[in-house]
Protein backbone atom coordinates (compact mmCIF):
# COMPACT_ATOMS: atom_id res chain seq x y z
CA UNK A 1 0.00 0.00 0.00
CA UNK A 2 1.48 3.32 -1.32
CA UNK A 3 0.51 6.76 0.38
CA UNK A 4 0.47 9.25 -2.23
CA UNK A 5 -0.18 12.67 0.31
CA UNK A 6 0.59 15.16 -2.55
CA UNK A 7 -2.33 13.87 -4.28
CA UNK A 8 -4.98 16.34 -4.38
CA UNK A 9 -8.50 13.98 -3.52
CA UNK A 10 -11.90 15.28 -3.71
CA UNK A 11 -14.17 13.78 -1.05
CA UNK A 12 -18.08 13.59 -2.64
CA UNK A 13 -21.27 13.60 -0.01
CA UNK A 14 -18.24 15.92 2.32
CA UNK A 15 -21.24 17.23 3.99
CA UNK A 16 -22.75 13.85 5.27
CA UNK A 17 -22.00 11.51 8.06
CA UNK A 18 -19.17 9.44 6.14
CA UNK A 19 -17.89 12.28 3.74
CA UNK A 20 -16.84 14.21 6.99
CA UNK A 21 -14.96 11.95 8.84
CA UNK A 22 -13.16 10.57 5.82
CA UNK A 23 -12.32 14.39 4.88
CA UNK A 24 -10.68 15.16 8.87
CA UNK A 25 -8.94 11.63 8.23
CA UNK A 26 -7.52 12.52 5.28
CA UNK A 27 -6.38 16.04 6.07
CA UNK A 28 -5.01 14.28 9.06
CA UNK A 29 -2.72 12.06 6.79
CA UNK A 30 -1.65 15.12 4.92
CA UNK A 31 -3.51 15.50 1.63
CA UNK A 32 -5.31 18.47 -0.15
CA UNK A 33 -8.78 18.30 0.15
CA UNK A 34 -12.01 19.42 -1.85
CA UNK A 35 -15.50 18.75 -0.67
CA UNK A 36 -18.31 18.74 -2.17
CA UNK A 37 -22.16 18.13 -1.08
CA UNK A 38 -25.28 20.09 -1.75
CA UNK A 39 -25.01 21.18 2.65
CA UNK A 40 -22.18 21.76 4.41
CA UNK A 41 -21.73 19.36 7.67
CA UNK A 42 -24.49 19.69 9.69
CA UNK A 43 -22.81 19.50 12.67
CA UNK A 44 -19.08 20.26 12.44
CA UNK A 45 -17.44 22.78 10.67
CA UNK A 46 -15.44 22.35 7.51
CA UNK A 47 -12.32 20.38 7.59
CA UNK A 48 -11.80 20.77 3.88
CA UNK A 49 -9.10 22.89 2.39
CA UNK A 50 -12.09 23.82 -0.28
CA UNK A 51 -16.10 23.20 0.21
CA UNK A 52 -18.13 23.94 -2.73
CA UNK A 53 -21.82 23.41 -2.79
CA UNK A 54 -22.59 21.12 -5.83
CA UNK A 55 -25.51 19.13 -7.04
CA UNK A 56 -23.71 16.41 -8.24
CA UNK A 57 -27.12 15.38 -10.56
CA UNK A 58 -26.12 17.85 -13.05
CA UNK A 59 -22.95 17.08 -15.46
CA UNK A 60 -21.67 20.57 -15.16
CA UNK A 61 -21.25 20.38 -11.58
CA UNK A 62 -19.47 17.21 -11.32
CA UNK A 63 -17.21 18.59 -14.17
CA UNK A 64 -16.21 21.51 -11.66
CA UNK A 65 -16.81 19.09 -8.87
CA UNK A 66 -13.34 16.97 -10.27
CA UNK A 67 -11.38 19.94 -11.82
CA UNK A 68 -7.41 19.17 -11.14
CA UNK A 69 -8.21 16.04 -8.47
CA UNK A 70 -6.20 13.00 -8.67
CA UNK A 71 -8.17 10.64 -6.73
CA UNK A 72 -12.46 10.90 -5.75
CA UNK A 73 -14.19 9.38 -3.31
CA UNK A 74 -17.30 8.95 -4.10
CA UNK A 75 -19.84 9.07 -1.08
CA UNK A 76 -22.57 11.46 -2.29
CA UNK A 77 -25.90 9.49 -2.35
CA UNK A 78 -29.39 10.28 -1.67
CA UNK A 79 -30.41 8.31 1.15
CA UNK A 80 -31.82 7.35 4.60
CA UNK A 81 -32.42 4.61 6.95
CA UNK A 82 -35.18 2.10 6.24
CA UNK A 83 -38.19 4.39 6.48
CA UNK A 84 -36.34 6.83 4.19
CA UNK A 85 -35.16 3.88 1.75
CA UNK A 86 -38.86 1.77 1.39
CA UNK A 87 -40.97 5.10 0.60
CA UNK A 88 -38.85 6.95 -2.10
CA UNK A 89 -37.70 4.01 -4.75
CA UNK A 90 -37.96 6.55 -7.72
CA UNK A 91 -36.30 9.72 -6.35
CA UNK A 92 -33.03 7.41 -4.72
CA UNK A 93 -32.95 5.31 -8.27
CA UNK A 94 -33.19 8.62 -10.33
CA UNK A 95 -30.93 10.91 -7.83
CA UNK A 96 -28.02 8.40 -7.40
CA UNK A 97 -28.20 7.14 -11.20
CA UNK A 98 -27.43 10.76 -12.25
CA UNK A 99 -24.79 11.26 -9.56
CA UNK A 100 -23.00 8.17 -10.45
CA UNK A 101 -23.03 7.98 -13.62
CA UNK A 102 -21.73 11.79 -13.66
CA UNK A 103 -19.17 11.38 -11.14
CA UNK A 104 -17.45 9.09 -12.59
CA UNK A 105 -17.59 10.52 -16.09
CA UNK A 106 -16.77 13.91 -14.90
CA UNK A 107 -13.75 11.91 -13.22
CA UNK A 108 -12.74 10.30 -16.37
CA UNK A 109 -12.94 13.41 -18.04
CA UNK A 110 -10.84 15.29 -15.91
CA UNK A 111 -7.98 12.76 -15.69
CA UNK A 112 -8.64 11.03 -12.46
CA UNK A 113 -6.36 8.52 -11.93
CA UNK A 114 -7.96 6.63 -8.34
CA UNK A 115 -12.05 6.41 -7.73
CA UNK A 116 -13.62 4.96 -4.88
CA UNK A 117 -17.23 3.79 -5.11
CA UNK A 118 -19.19 3.59 -1.81
CA UNK A 119 -21.66 0.71 -2.24
CA UNK A 120 -23.75 -0.83 0.29
CA UNK A 121 -24.88 -4.26 1.76
CA UNK A 122 -28.12 -3.46 0.44
CA UNK A 123 -27.09 -4.76 -2.68
CA UNK A 124 -27.22 -8.98 -1.72
CA UNK A 125 -30.21 -10.76 -2.54
CA UNK A 126 -33.32 -10.48 -0.45
CA UNK A 127 -33.72 -14.54 -0.90
CA UNK A 128 -30.36 -15.02 1.64
CA UNK A 129 -31.76 -12.61 4.23
CA UNK A 130 -34.67 -14.35 5.02
CA UNK A 131 -33.72 -15.21 8.50
CA UNK A 132 -32.45 -13.87 11.47
CA UNK A 133 -29.81 -16.16 12.04
CA UNK A 134 -28.24 -15.87 9.05
CA UNK A 135 -25.06 -17.09 7.32
CA UNK A 136 -23.06 -13.97 6.88
CA UNK A 137 -22.67 -12.69 3.24
CA UNK A 138 -19.62 -12.97 1.11
CA UNK A 139 -18.86 -10.82 -1.68
CA UNK A 140 -19.94 -13.46 -4.62
CA UNK A 141 -23.47 -13.87 -3.55
CA UNK A 142 -24.55 -11.15 -4.62
CA UNK A 143 -25.22 -12.90 -7.93
CA UNK A 144 -27.94 -13.73 -8.72
CA UNK A 145 -28.96 -10.32 -7.87
CA UNK A 146 -32.10 -9.65 -6.24
CA UNK A 147 -31.79 -6.61 -4.11
CA UNK A 148 -34.93 -5.64 -1.80
CA UNK A 149 -35.16 -1.88 -2.83
CA UNK A 150 -34.32 0.43 -6.00
CA UNK A 151 -31.10 1.42 -3.08
CA UNK A 152 -29.68 -2.12 -3.54
CA UNK A 153 -30.27 -1.84 -7.65
CA UNK A 154 -28.79 1.47 -7.90
CA UNK A 155 -25.80 0.58 -6.28
CA UNK A 156 -25.59 -2.68 -8.00
CA UNK A 157 -25.94 -0.70 -11.51
CA UNK A 158 -22.94 1.86 -10.55
CA UNK A 159 -20.37 -0.76 -9.03
CA UNK A 160 -20.79 -2.59 -12.53
CA UNK A 161 -19.90 0.79 -14.17
CA UNK A 162 -16.64 1.65 -12.03
CA UNK A 163 -15.93 -2.10 -13.28
CA UNK A 164 -16.46 -1.13 -16.95
CA UNK A 165 -14.79 2.21 -16.72
CA UNK A 166 -11.63 0.56 -16.09
CA UNK A 167 -12.13 -2.12 -18.38
CA UNK A 168 -12.69 0.52 -20.98
CA UNK A 169 -10.93 3.74 -20.03
CA UNK A 170 -7.97 2.27 -17.63
CA UNK A 171 -9.25 4.48 -14.76
CA UNK A 172 -8.27 2.50 -11.70
CA UNK A 173 -11.78 1.94 -9.17
CA UNK A 174 -12.33 0.53 -5.85
CA UNK A 175 -15.58 -0.51 -4.21
CA UNK A 176 -16.62 -0.77 -1.22
CA UNK A 177 -19.69 -2.51 0.40
CA UNK A 178 -20.46 -0.92 3.61
CA UNK A 179 -22.26 -2.83 6.28
CA UNK A 180 -24.33 -0.27 8.63
CA UNK A 181 -21.92 2.58 9.78
CA UNK A 182 -23.05 4.82 12.66
CA UNK A 183 -20.79 7.20 15.18
CA UNK A 184 -21.15 10.75 16.14
CA UNK A 185 -21.57 13.57 14.14
CA UNK A 186 -24.61 11.45 11.54
CA UNK A 187 -27.91 12.35 11.07
CA UNK A 188 -30.21 11.44 13.98
CA UNK A 189 -33.68 13.14 13.37
CA UNK A 190 -35.43 13.79 10.70
CA UNK A 191 -36.74 11.06 9.18
CA UNK A 192 -33.32 9.99 7.37
CA UNK A 193 -31.60 8.40 10.35
CA UNK A 194 -30.97 5.04 10.76
CA UNK A 195 -31.43 2.67 13.42
CA UNK A 196 -27.85 3.28 15.63
CA UNK A 197 -29.10 7.07 15.70
CA UNK A 198 -32.70 6.92 15.95
CA UNK A 199 -32.52 4.40 18.75
CA UNK A 200 -30.05 6.99 20.74
CA UNK A 201 -32.26 9.75 19.97
CA UNK A 202 -35.54 7.79 21.38
CA UNK A 203 -33.43 6.28 24.44
CA UNK A 204 -32.08 10.16 24.65
CA UNK A 205 -35.33 11.58 24.73
CA UNK A 206 -37.12 8.86 27.01
CA UNK A 207 -37.67 9.16 30.61
CA UNK A 208 -36.64 6.75 32.82
CA UNK A 209 -39.67 4.05 33.06
CA UNK A 210 -40.51 4.79 29.82
CA UNK A 211 -41.01 3.35 26.96
CA UNK A 212 -39.16 3.48 23.22
CA UNK A 213 -40.49 2.51 19.73
CA UNK A 214 -39.14 -0.20 17.41
CA UNK A 215 -40.55 -1.16 14.34
CA UNK A 216 -41.76 -5.01 13.76
CA UNK A 217 -40.79 -7.62 16.68
CA UNK A 218 -36.99 -6.16 16.94
CA UNK A 219 -35.57 -9.94 16.40
CA UNK A 220 -34.36 -8.88 13.11
CA UNK A 221 -30.40 -8.86 13.13
CA UNK A 222 -27.31 -6.51 11.57
CA UNK A 223 -24.32 -6.35 12.43
CA UNK A 224 -22.78 -2.65 12.83
CA UNK A 225 -19.67 -0.93 12.40
CA UNK A 226 -17.99 2.35 14.13
CA UNK A 227 -17.20 5.73 11.67
CA UNK A 228 -13.57 5.27 12.86
CA UNK A 229 -13.01 1.64 11.58
CA UNK A 230 -14.93 2.40 8.02
CA UNK A 231 -12.46 5.48 7.25
CA UNK A 232 -9.27 3.65 8.22
CA UNK A 233 -10.69 0.61 6.07
CA UNK A 234 -12.27 3.23 2.90
CA UNK A 235 -8.61 4.70 3.07
CA UNK A 236 -6.91 1.40 2.85
CA UNK A 237 -8.64 0.30 0.01
CA UNK A 238 -8.22 3.09 -1.87
CA UNK A 239 -4.55 2.64 -1.55
CA UNK A 240 -4.87 -1.09 -2.25
CA UNK A 241 -4.90 -2.79 -5.72
CA UNK A 242 -8.23 -4.70 -5.54
CA UNK A 243 -10.63 -3.59 -8.29
CA UNK A 244 -13.54 -6.46 -6.86
CA UNK A 245 -15.97 -5.09 -4.53
CA UNK A 246 -14.97 -5.46 -0.80
CA UNK A 247 -17.51 -5.46 2.38
CA UNK A 248 -16.65 -3.28 5.14
CA UNK A 249 -18.77 -4.23 7.93
CA UNK A 250 -18.63 -5.88 11.32
CA UNK A 251 -19.26 -9.36 12.14
CA UNK A 252 -20.40 -8.85 15.57
CA UNK A 253 -24.37 -10.13 14.93
CA UNK A 254 -27.26 -8.25 17.02
CA UNK A 255 -30.75 -8.49 17.45
CA UNK A 256 -32.08 -4.54 17.22
CA UNK A 257 -33.73 -5.60 20.80
CA UNK A 258 -30.43 -6.57 21.66
CA UNK A 259 -29.13 -3.20 19.82
CA UNK A 260 -31.49 -1.17 22.24
CA UNK A 261 -30.91 -2.62 25.53
CA UNK A 262 -27.36 -1.78 25.06
CA UNK A 263 -28.22 1.84 24.30
CA UNK A 264 -30.76 1.65 27.47
CA UNK A 265 -27.32 0.38 29.58
CA UNK A 266 -25.23 3.02 28.56
CA UNK A 267 -27.84 5.82 29.37
CA UNK A 268 -27.86 5.00 32.53
CA UNK A 269 -31.93 5.25 32.34
CA UNK A 270 -33.45 2.75 34.36
CA UNK A 271 -36.78 0.93 33.22
CA UNK A 272 -37.23 1.86 29.74
CA UNK A 273 -38.90 -0.80 27.97
CA UNK A 274 -39.49 -1.45 24.11
CA UNK A 275 -42.39 -0.83 22.20
CA UNK A 276 -42.84 -2.98 18.99
CA UNK A 277 -45.15 -1.04 16.76
CA UNK A 278 -45.74 -1.78 12.60
CA UNK A 279 -42.97 -0.54 10.34
CA UNK A 280 -40.12 -1.10 7.81
CA UNK A 281 -38.11 -3.40 8.93
CA UNK A 282 -35.69 -4.07 5.62
CA UNK A 283 -34.33 -7.74 5.53
CA UNK A 284 -34.91 -10.27 8.02
CA UNK A 285 -31.17 -10.82 8.63
CA UNK A 286 -27.96 -9.44 7.38
CA UNK A 287 -24.09 -9.66 8.69
CA UNK A 288 -20.42 -9.13 6.87
CA UNK A 289 -18.24 -12.19 6.06
CA UNK A 290 -15.01 -10.22 6.39
CA UNK A 291 -12.33 -13.51 5.38
CA UNK A 292 -11.79 -11.33 1.98
CA UNK A 293 -11.63 -7.62 3.14
CA UNK A 294 -8.90 -9.13 6.44
CA UNK A 295 -6.82 -11.06 3.95
CA UNK A 296 -6.58 -8.30 1.33
CA UNK A 297 -6.33 -4.77 3.40
CA UNK A 298 -5.55 -6.19 6.80
CA UNK A 299 -8.44 -4.58 8.00
CA UNK A 300 -11.30 -5.33 10.84
CA UNK A 301 -13.05 -3.89 13.00
CA UNK A 302 -10.91 -2.59 16.26
CA UNK A 303 -13.74 -0.77 18.03
CA UNK A 304 -16.59 -3.09 19.50
CA UNK A 305 -20.64 -2.14 19.60
CA UNK A 306 -20.73 -1.26 23.01
CA UNK A 307 -17.27 1.04 22.82
CA UNK A 308 -18.67 2.39 19.50
CA UNK A 309 -22.24 3.21 21.12
CA UNK A 310 -21.13 4.89 23.71
CA UNK A 311 -19.60 8.36 22.15
CA UNK A 312 -22.37 8.03 19.35
CA UNK A 313 -25.05 7.99 22.82
CA UNK A 314 -23.96 10.40 24.58
CA UNK A 315 -23.57 12.96 21.57
CA UNK A 316 -26.92 12.38 20.79
CA UNK A 317 -28.00 12.73 23.92
CA UNK A 318 -26.11 15.93 24.18
CA UNK A 319 -27.34 17.44 20.74
CA UNK A 320 -31.36 16.12 22.04
CA UNK A 321 -30.20 18.21 25.47
CA UNK A 322 -29.38 21.28 23.49
CA UNK A 323 -32.24 21.40 21.23
CA UNK A 324 -34.42 20.93 24.45
CA UNK A 325 -32.98 23.54 25.74
CA UNK A 326 -33.12 26.20 23.29
P1 LIG B 1 -25.15 10.86 4.26
O1 LIG B 1 -26.56 10.97 3.80
O2 LIG B 1 -24.81 11.36 5.61
O3 LIG B 1 -24.18 11.54 3.20
C1 LIG B 1 -24.45 11.57 1.82
C2 LIG B 1 -24.25 13.00 1.37
O4 LIG B 1 -24.49 13.07 -0.05
C3 LIG B 1 -25.24 13.98 2.02
O5 LIG B 1 -24.55 14.98 2.76
C4 LIG B 1 -26.01 14.57 0.86
O6 LIG B 1 -26.32 15.94 0.99
C5 LIG B 1 -25.03 14.34 -0.30
N1 LIG B 1 -25.77 14.42 -1.57
C6 LIG B 1 -27.00 13.88 -1.84
N2 LIG B 1 -27.37 14.26 -3.08
C7 LIG B 1 -26.38 15.00 -3.60
C8 LIG B 1 -26.21 15.68 -4.84
N3 LIG B 1 -27.16 15.64 -5.78
N4 LIG B 1 -25.06 16.37 -5.04
C9 LIG B 1 -24.10 16.44 -4.08
N5 LIG B 1 -24.21 15.82 -2.88
C10 LIG B 1 -25.35 15.11 -2.64
O7 LIG B 1 -24.77 9.32 4.12
P2 LIG B 1 -23.52 8.51 4.68
O8 LIG B 1 -24.02 7.61 5.74
O9 LIG B 1 -22.40 9.42 4.96
O10 LIG B 1 -23.20 7.61 3.41
C11 LIG B 1 -22.14 7.90 2.51
C12 LIG B 1 -22.18 6.90 1.37
O11 LIG B 1 -22.08 5.57 1.89
C13 LIG B 1 -23.46 6.92 0.55
O12 LIG B 1 -23.16 6.68 -0.80
C14 LIG B 1 -24.26 5.76 1.10
O13 LIG B 1 -25.17 5.25 0.15
C15 LIG B 1 -23.16 4.77 1.44
N6 LIG B 1 -23.56 3.83 2.49
C16 LIG B 1 -23.68 4.24 3.78
C17 LIG B 1 -24.04 3.32 4.76
C18 LIG B 1 -24.18 3.74 6.21
O14 LIG B 1 -24.44 2.85 7.03
N7 LIG B 1 -24.01 4.98 6.58
C19 LIG B 1 -24.30 2.00 4.42
C20 LIG B 1 -24.18 1.62 3.09
C21 LIG B 1 -23.78 2.53 2.14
Amino acid sequence: MSAVSDARILVTGAGGFIGHHLVTALKARGYWVRGVDLHPPDYTGVDADEFELRDLRRFDEALLASRGIDEVYALAADMGGMGFISANHATILHNNALINLHTLEAARMNGVSRYLFSSSACVYPDFLQTEANVTALREEDAYPANPQDAYGWEKLIAERLCLAYTEEHGIETRIVRFHNIYGPYGTYDGGREKVPAALCRKVAQARPGGQIEIWGDGEQTRSFCYVDDCVEGIYRLMRSECRDPLNLGSEELVTVNELARLIIDLSGKCGITLKHIDGPQGVRGRNSDNRRVREILQWEPVVGLRQGLEPTYHWIAQQVASLDAA
